[in-house]
Formats: C-alpha cells, structure tokens, sequence
C-alpha cells in the first residue's frame, strides 16, 4: 500500500504540476523583485522585464547567480543584507552555510521556509517507509546547518520520535536502551558507527535498526551496497542544503525526488549557457518557488549549486510520484581533470568499495594526484586501510581498484596502458591515514599537481 505525506502533490500529473510550477515561478519572481534589494538591481542592470519570465524555461533568460553573488553582497561587501527578502520582523532563523573560503553565506528563515523544509523532509521520510513507530537518531548537526532541525520538525510532522544526538559517537547504550529503528548520518559515520557497535559487542545486524538515512556528502553505489549489507538493512540518500535543495530516494531506490513544486532545479551544461537533456550530466541551478502568499526570508533564483547531477526521469516512478528523479549530485570542488576527463572523489570511493577488496578493507581512504618522476607522467596514489593485508591481495586490490577506475574511461585507460598514468594502491593498518588527523571533513582526493 503506498504511503504519502501530500499525496495531492506528491502524485501530480506533469502537466498539472508544469502549471502549477509555472504559477509559482511568477509568483516568486515578482516577490523577488519586489522585496530583495539584490533581484531588484539583477533584474534592471540585466534589461530584464520580471513581467516577461511567465514559464520556468524563462529561467534560462536569466544569468546564473553562485555562492559568491551571495557573498559580494552582504556585510562587509555591502552594508546590509541584499538577499534578504523580508521585514526583520518576519525572519525567524539566521543561517549560515560554512563556505570553504572567505565569509560564510547568510540565509535569513521566514517560519514560512521552515514549513516547506519541513515538508520536505516529511515527504521523504514517508517514501522511504517511515512513520509514527520509528525511532530516529539524528547524527547530522544541529546548528548553524537546516538539516538535523528540518528533520526533527517533519518528525513531529509525521508523529516520529527523535533521538537529537547531532553526532554519530554516542554509546551503545543508546542502541539497546531506546531500540532506534533508523539512524540519519554520513556513509562514513555510519560506517565507523558499524566497528565501533562490533567491537562493544553489539551486532548491528541483529539490532532494532531497520533503516538507514545517509546523507551530507556523495557516496558511490559500491560504498552504499557495503554499508546496507554489513547494517543489514536499506540505506537511503537524502540531499539536503541550507539553499534549499531537499531530494530524497524513495523506497523503489531510482534516483533522488526533486519536490518540483518548491523547488525548481535546471541542469546546465558545463560553460552554464543551456539546459542539457534529460540523461545528460550537468551543473545543479536551484530556484526557489514560492506558494502564492508565502513569506521568504532569502531567495534563490538560478542559483548553482555547484554540484553536477543528471535526470534520471520526469515519469512517474514505480512508487507512485510523479516529481522528477535525479542521481546522487556530486561536488564540482572533488572533481578534478586528467588527461581530458573529469574523475571525481566518488570514483575513487567507488574503486575502494569494490565487493571483494571489502573483506580486506574498513572503507577509509584517501587518494592523491601528483606529478610522476618522469615528465608526463601522473600518478595517483590511493592510501586504505586493513588489519591484515599480504602481498598477492594488496596487489588484487589494486587490480580491482583500477578496473574499476579505468572502467568508461578509455582515454586514461590509454594512458595508463602507456605508462602515462600510473596507481599505487597503499596499505596502512587501521587508523593510519593522514586525513584523520585534520579537523573537519577531510578531503579524501587532494590533488598535488603544479
Ligand atoms: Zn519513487
């Protein structure tokens, strides 16, 4: 019997849902033009009409505005908060999204954008089985982040009960005493959660916990099968930000749901000039949509995300929604070039993960790119852990890593068969990588190229 949180919306047909999303791309265009300092300047130094955008493919008329837009204006880039799109009086929440450099982006939160993320997140608990007998630890952070606090309010929603841990190392205690039937965190700390749970002599396998909810960072399908099957149970992606952008996998496991109806997300080629088609891997652009009458502390429209991402289908999925399904996003800042292709942290977390390198391996790495000793020559050296690894299968493991790697990629294959492109994969005992050293979520693909 399938379940749904707004099942009106949720089921939509796509024509009824392009109106309606149509209607609230006016709606919120105007609100735009009319209450944000910033969209009222964008749209005059841009000749732009606000009247003349009536549909989303009008979007594309539009220039792409990035963190950085943000950023240039607000305090000290200009003296007051250009963004912000209502009366004090009105803003609930200030937020801040942790950039990686300079001055953190402000979000300001009406009560009203608390609701719809909310919603949000209610809609996906639900297409993912949820409901009122489940028990959540939430390891995402409370605080300046909308994730862990826009979970707990859809909690509340759905009549869920919440275990605000906001960090993945509480005891086991927790497991035993409260029996959680869900834990909400990244691949990584669950993962770690997992050894820690086994060597305090708990079997997650045997545990209450019936799902798992992973989210904050892209991860390969092969690190996901390993978690879900050492668990015991499904682990579903959620993708989630303070801009806005809050799609999750349903049950049926085929592709991320968009909520197309408060959140419009076009996908752009890479120079950011069209709209590429459906199947095809572009860049994220969000654009918040507004409900008639609605209040919006900070609007976004046509803004990059900065992930790339591909549609996986605008038809009804086998659940019963109707909302577009897209792929697990990936950050544009872990993806680096070599040799005329992309090759992305996840890739390398995908070589890792390999089913049979798993029964050597804990799943930590981290991997560097850098010059060779001849010239032209590069090297990637990828660094994991295990307790006990002999010669032969360190020497599997990088055979099954580079398979893996090399696998679509016939120009580095080229390469690598030429000698141009060379892996070393190294093996240190647990707990022995660089990266746990750093504060923060470590980067696990540096690139040392000059
Ligand atoms: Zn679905």
């Amino acid at each position: 019997m399938p379940s749904f949180y707004n099942p009106e919306i949720e089921t939509k047909d796509r024509s009824s849902l392009d109106t309606l999303i149509d209607e609230r791309v006016r709606y919120t265009i105007r609100y735009a033009y009319d209450r944000s300092a910033f969209y009222r300047h964008w749209f005059s130094e841009n000749g732009i009409n606000p009247d003349e955008i009536r549909v989303h493919e009008d979007l594309l008329s539009l220039p792409v505005i990035s963190g950085r837009t943000i950023r240039e204006h607000q305090p000290p880039g200009t003296p007051d908060f250009q963004f912000l799109s209502t009366d004090w009086r009105n803003v609930f929440t200030i937020q801040e999204t942790s950039g990686t450099s300079g001055t953190p982006k402000s979000f300001f939160l009406t009560w009203d954008d608390w609701k719809r993320y909310a919603e949000k997140y209610a809609r996906s608990f639900v297409s993912q089985g949820f409901g009122p007998e489940d028990r959540v630890v939430v390891c995402a952070s409370y605080g300046m982040n909308v994730g862990a606090n826009t979970m707990t309010l859809a909690a509340q929603r759905l009549g869920m009960t919440i275990i605000p841990f906001g960090k993945c190392d509480f005891s086991s205690r927790i497991i035993t005493s409260y029996r959680p039937t869900a834990i909400v965190g990244s691949v990584f700390k669950l993962l770690r959660l997992y050894r820690r749970l086994e060597h305090e002599g708990i079997r997650p396998k045997e545990s209450s916990v019936i799902r798992l909810v992973a989210g904050g960072e892209s991860f390969a399908d092969e690190s996901r099968a390993y978690l879900a099957e050492i668990w015991g149970c499904p682990v579903y992606n959620t993708y989630g930000s303070t801009e806005g952008t809050m799609c999750g996998e349903c049950t049926e496991l085929a592709g991320l749901h968009v909520p197309e109806d408060l959140v419009h997300l076009d996908i752009y080629d890479p120079e950011m000039k069209t709209f590429v088609y459906d199947g095809n891997c572009g860049r994220a652009v969000l654009t918040t949509l507004l409900p008639e009458g609605s209040k919006a502390g900070t609007l976004l429209l046509n803004y990059d995300t900065e992930d790339v991402t591909t549609v996986v289908s605008r038809l009804p999925c086998a659940c019963g929604r109707t909302h577009m399904r897209i792929v697990n996003p990936q950050r544009e800042s872990e993806t680096i070039h070599i040799f005329g292709t992309t090759m992305n942290r996840v890739d390398v977390e995908a070589g890792v993960f390999q089913y049979d390198n798993m029964q050597f391996l804990n799943g930590e790495y981290e991997a560097f790119l850098s010059e060779g000793s001849s010239r032209n020559e590069i090297v990637l050296q990828v660094n994991v852990e295990s307790t006990d690894v002999d010669p032969v299968n360190r020497r599997l493991i990088e055979e099954r890593f580079v398979e893996r790697l090399l696998k679509h990629r016939r120009e580095l294959a080229q390469r690598y068969a030429d000698h141009r492109f060379s892996v070393i994969v190294n093996v240190v005992g647990e707990g022995g990588l660089g990266l746990h050293k750093l504060k923060g979520r470590p980067k696990r693909l540096v690139d040392r190229r000059a």
